[in-house]
């Protein structure tokens, strides 16, 4: 069984193309799973996640990440940084340590600059103008990536700026593992991405692995960790999206969204845009019509 990946939101694409010759010249799964994830967090455009992401409610970027190895249990994370350039290559370097793992603000960043992490003034011009403007535009989003490896080494890795005009120090669920991201190699991954707060209540990953681990694969055990948790709070959030990998290899997807993206790749394939569609629950390939449509990054 071979090589897969599995990752959130059209803009993970780019680098999930690229994944594929990644493979080829031999980058272990954590270096693919950053250069994906860093692909995004350098990317201006992308107004949810690193360099561009939309500020809290004092206008000042704060960032959310985390990484979990799944042949350990290792996980690490930062929470509400500033100006660090790529948080989630901060949060898999704090897998290394037996306590100390999630960094949280000043703390996060002091050990940031101590270990030699570049830093950055994360507000484009874009953004600042968004938070002056008080667009309350629904931009939040998070670069999630789970990878399996030829061994069957498995890891997840996730990066936010979570929700725009945020109250300063709020963190989601992106960096609290169990919520927004968990990792088994020998059950399966997990990640989420939507409100944190909703996604924090139902401790969405953790439940889908364990859903995992009663048998179900990637795509059953998504279905039944979120619809579960509906039904339980009345349906009332709009927005969770959750993808799986399973250790047999299977992918799963599922989300309240009407079109949610996500891209899947294996070695024998080339990087694949799919699309689960809230409504009519199920999975489709993204295609020229969908992409004409999209609006989201
Ligand atoms: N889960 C992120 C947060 O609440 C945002 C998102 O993924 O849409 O910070």
């Amino acid at each position: 069984m071979g090589y897969k990946l599995i990752s959130t939101w059209k803009m993970s694409f780019h680098k999930m193309s690229e994944a594929k010759r990644m493979l080829k010249i031999k980058y272990s799964l954590q270096e693919i799973i950053e250069a994906v994830i860093m692909d995004v967090e350098d990317n201006p455009d992308f107004h949810s996640v690193g360099y561009g992401g939309l500020p809290n409610n004092e206008g000042e970027v704060e960032l959310d990440a985390g990484y979990m190895d799944g042949d350990s249990l290792a996980f690490g994370a930062v929470s509400a940084v500033k100006n660090i350039r790529n948080p989630i290559l901060v949060a898999s370097s704090l897998t290394k340590g037996k306590t100390n793992n999630h960094l949280t603000g000043k703390g996060a960043e002091k050990y940031a600059k101590e270990n030699g992490f570049k830093t950055r003034r994360m507000l484009t011009g874009k953004a600042k103008e968004k938070y002056l403007d008080k667009v309350k535009e629904n931009s939040h989003d998070t670069v999630c990536v789970i990878g399996k490896d030829l061994n069957g080494s498995m890891a997840v890795g996730v990066s936010t700026s979570g929700l725009f005009m945020k109250h300063p120090g709020r963190v989601g669920d992106s960096p609290i593992i169990g919520s927004g991201f968990y990792c088994d190699s020998q059950i399966g991954g997990v990640a989420a991405t939507g409100i944190g707060e909703d996604i924090m209540r139902g401790c969405l990953s953790i439940s889908t692995v364990n859903y995992m681990r009663q048998g179900l694969n990637a795509q059953q055990a998504c279905e039944k960790a979120l619809f579960t948790y509906l039904e339980r709070v009345n349906n009332e959030p709009e927005a969770i999206s959750l993808i799986a990998l399973d250790a047999k290899g299977n992918y799963g997807a599922c989300s309240t969204l009407a079109d949610f993206p996500f891209v899947i790749l294996d070695e024998n394939n080339e990087a694949r845009l799919m699309v689960y569609l809230g409504n009519e629950k199920r999975i489709v390939e993204a295609d020229q019509k969908w992409l004409a449509n999209y609006k989201g990054d």
